[in-house]
């Protein structure tokens, strides 16, 4: 039977846009460059070879509306019938309207305020106001097809400026979702961890960093779903260990040279993988930890992860897509 996968493709490795807790907002160094329509149709004939797709992420921490041939690639996606996941600060929206002319399944807008101070404190660079008038422009060219989502990233000081933002998408009909960010990749929350000296990086979550290490220790039995479910590559072709990550160290060699089977056992083995899960980091990286140890939805994910059921049923699994995204992250500092 053909797992069932999520492929995270790193079209790009810029942003125009310096988020503090991102690698590419850091402007890290991740190995790349631009993928071609040609190497994505290579990957996704080679993906749908070998693993039950559940949807295609054409963003890898990168903005994909910064690509002229974004709209192709979403083109392309359904021409495989995937279903496409876009995230975007929405600062720049030249490419936007043939982008929604496609109807990509869903398309995440990431936010951190309402009045530019308190947005660019975290997304450097941007221009909120630019993003308002293009999240209106989102509403009126959007297709039914294309469910939209307000990311709103929570910050210890950006919770006064939330309920705006809130009823703003909500006039425009998106759905909104808080979440606290976590500094990233979880390799920068382990470092923190070990030698027990602040990361500047993080200094602004909500939940610190130093405070989330025991929280991820009691839960580091945890399946790691990044590890089981997404098969992340670059614009070469190249597999990613983890999807969090994105420098050198993180690459595993050629998609082509391998097959998917064959790199996910492999993983499961991983020196890297086994010392982020020995201290529960893997939890870190999916911003899990302010969930509760035991409880039925909780029960209910895993089962249903486990049981490899994502993607027989393409609106069950666009649901529980959705509904576990929602879920699955801290929403709240009091839920701890
Ligand atoms: S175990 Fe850690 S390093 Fe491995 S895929 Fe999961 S989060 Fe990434």
């Amino acid at each position: 039977m053909k797992s069932p996968i999520n492929v995270y493709l790193a079209t790009s490795t810029s942003c125009n846009v310096m988020c503090k807790t991102c690698p590419v907002g850091r402007k890290e160094a991740e190995p790349g460059g631009i993928m071609s329509i040609d190497m994505l149709r290579r990957i996704l004939t080679k993906c749908t070879d070998e693993a039950r797709v559940i949807g295609v992420q054409l963003y890898h921490y990168n903005e994909p509306l910064l690509l002229p041939q974004m709209a192709e690639m979403v083109r392309v996606c359904h021409e495989f019938k995937l279903p496409v996941f876009l995230s975007s600060n929405l600062v720049i929206f030249k490419n936007g309207p043939a982008v929604l002319a496609e109807a990509p399944e869903i398309l995440l807008i990431s936010v951190s305020g309402w009045t530019q101070a308190i947005y660019e404190r975290s997304h450097k660079g941007g221009d909120i106001e630019k993003v308002k008038a293009n999240m209106e422009e989102v509403a009126k060219l959007r297709k039914p097809g294309t469910h939209v989502q307000v990311s709103w990233h929570r910050y210890k000081y950006n919770e006064h400026e939330m309920p705006l933002m809130e009823a703003f998408s909500n006039k425009l009909g998106f759905t909104f979702v808080p979440y606290a960010t976590s500094l990233l990749p979880q390799d920068r929350a382990m470092r923190v961890w070990e030698t027990g000296i602040d990361d500047p990086s993080g200094e602004d979550v909500l939940l610190p960093v130093k405070a989330a290490k025991d929280l991820c220790y009691s839960r580091r039995h945890w399946d790691c779903l990044l590890q089981d479910q997404i098969v992340a590559v670059n614009g070469q072709g190249m597999l990613l260990n983890c999807s969090n990550r994105s420098d050198d160290e993180n690459l595993r060699g050629s998609l082509f040279d391998t097959t998917l089977p064959k790199f996910l056992k492999g993983r499961k083995v991983d020196p890297a993988c086994t010392k982020c899960r020995s201290v529960g980091a893997h939890v870190y990286s999916l911003q899990a930890y302010t969930r509760a140890e035991w409880s039925p939805v909780r029960l209910a994910e895993v089962a249903y992860r486990r049981l490899k059921l994502a993607g027989r049923f393409p609106a069950f699994t666009a649901w529980t897509n959705r509904t576990f995204y929602r879920i699955s992250r801290p929403q709240q500092k009091e839920t701890l």
